[in-house]
């Protein structure tokens, strides 16, 4: 009886959870609870049920909508860690979403000892992907070439396949990897789920679903231009040597904790991460040119808090997930709104608030007028602390700390 009594309560307050009433199980709404996650995201909401259910899901959603979450949970509900040949597929545009996806699903693991999770990318010798497809995995993350790569040394066989994902389907289009989205779509079995994921939804992406979903359920959240509101988006005109100077001012006369700056082009991260190390800064550049190993060094780096600064090119930025990230400094002008609202959803992530600046020279000025409206969000000038501000701030500083120690 008591038990009963017990067991009923538990179920009771388990009905009540918001992830275990999506259909979740009670072992996942745990995990999720353990993460600090409280409430599902509407991507959350409006795919999982979806997913568990056995349907192929087109979702529209942007980065930062806990979009992971919506595909990962449902899956590590129904796959079958008994069987130790590989039943989901899992494909990304780049190697850092790659690689934060694994690591997402790890974290949403229950802790069954028989789940293993592969990770396979381009730029990284084959030997430790080979060894990990050994180890039987029953979910593989990959991009796209590496993944048919090994599909075609047969040192990856997804016959037995059971979910086909798509994460960030529009960016693995734009980066050229069609063709091998289609054959990696043509080679799984046709009795699997497959979910795609797009935070744009541009023809090319409607056709890839027509051809390769079946009567798939919609969902759409947000646009991709629309700006999160936890990031305060500021402007500032300036232009030629004035830039260095203004951001020096502003990496020194503001609180921040980690700052990522963006510039066009791979030699600039280089010049510019010099710049600011001749003036005493604890910076890096993450560009495309750089070894796989020194950019997810620059990333851990960052995240870790080691170093504060990072001045990265679009591409090597774009998924970037490290919730330390108090400033996303546009140092050279996003060349198209999503661009710019891709680079400031890099701060204000996990629920902080972040800034976003971006440098405006004279002739950019109607750019950011157009990127106001389109974006339909202000973005107000800063005032960026003089060089007496910093001063002062600092002697403010030293009589607090003398204060503190008297
Ligand atoms: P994603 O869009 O999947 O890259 O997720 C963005 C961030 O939101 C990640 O840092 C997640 O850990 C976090 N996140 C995902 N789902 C939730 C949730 N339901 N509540 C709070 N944070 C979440």
């Amino acid at each position: 009886m008591l038990d009963n009594a017990v067991h009923e309560a538990d179920s009771q307050v388990l009905a009540a959870d918001p992830f275990a009433a999506l259909g979740l199980s009670d072992s996942i709404a745990t995990v999720v609870k353990k993460l600090g996650f409280t409430t599902p995201t509407p991507i959350q909401a409006a795919a999982i049920p979806v997913v568990l259910a056995g349907r192929d899901v087109v979702a529209q959603a942007e980065t930062g909508s806990g979009k992971t979450g919506a595909f990962a949970l449902p899956i590590l509900q129904k796959i079958d860690t008994s069987i130790t040949a590989v039943q989901a597929l899992i494909l990304t545009p780049t190697r850092e979403l790659a690689q934060q996806v694994a690591k997402a699903i790890e974290s949403f693991a229950t802790g069954d000892r028989r789940l293993r999770v592969a990770t396979v990318y381009g730029g990284e010798s084959f030997e430790p992907q080979f060894r990990a497809l050994r180890a039987q995995p029953q979910i593989v993350v990959g991009t796209p070439g590496r993944t048919l790569d090994h599909m075609r040394r047969e040192t990856l066989s997804i016959s037995q396949l059971r979910f086909l994902i798509l994460d960030e389907a529009d960016e693995m289009l734009t980066m050229g990897f069609k063709e091998e989205v289609d054959a990696i779509l043509s080679a799984a079995p046709s009795r699997r789920q497959t979910v795609l994921f797009s935070a744009t939804m541009p023809p090319a992406i409607r056709e890839l679903a027509k051809q390769h979903l079946r009567e798939e359920t919609d969902i759409k959240i947000a646009s991709k231009t629309k700006t999160a509101t936890s990031i305060d988006q500021r402007h500032v005109i300036v232009s030629g040597k004035q830039r260095i100077e203004t951001l020096e001012r502003l990496l020194l006369g503001t609180e921040n904790d980690g700052v990522l700056v963006f510039c066009r082009t791979k030699t600039s991260t280089i010049e510019l991460a010099e710049a600011l190390s001749l003036r005493g800064f604890s910076c890096t550049a993450l560009n495309g040119d750089m070894k796989q190993a020194d950019r997810d060094r620059a990333v851990e780096d960052l995240r870790s808090g080691k170093r504060k600064i990072v001045v990265a090119t679009d591409v090597a930025a774009r998924g970037i997930d490290v919730s330390r990230i108090t400033h996303v400094i546009n140092y050279d002008f996003p060349s198209d709104p999503e661009t710019y609202v891709h680079r400031i959803g890099r701060t204000g992530r996990a629920g902080r608030a972040g800034t976003a600046v971006l440098f405006v020279n004279l002739k950019e000025r109607n750019k950011l007028r157009i990127l106001e409206r389109i974006t339909k969000s202000p973005i107000p000038p800063i005032q960026v602390p003089s060089r007496y501000d910093i001063q002062q701030q600092r002697v403010q500083e030293l009589k607090d700390a003398v204060v503190q120690r008297v």
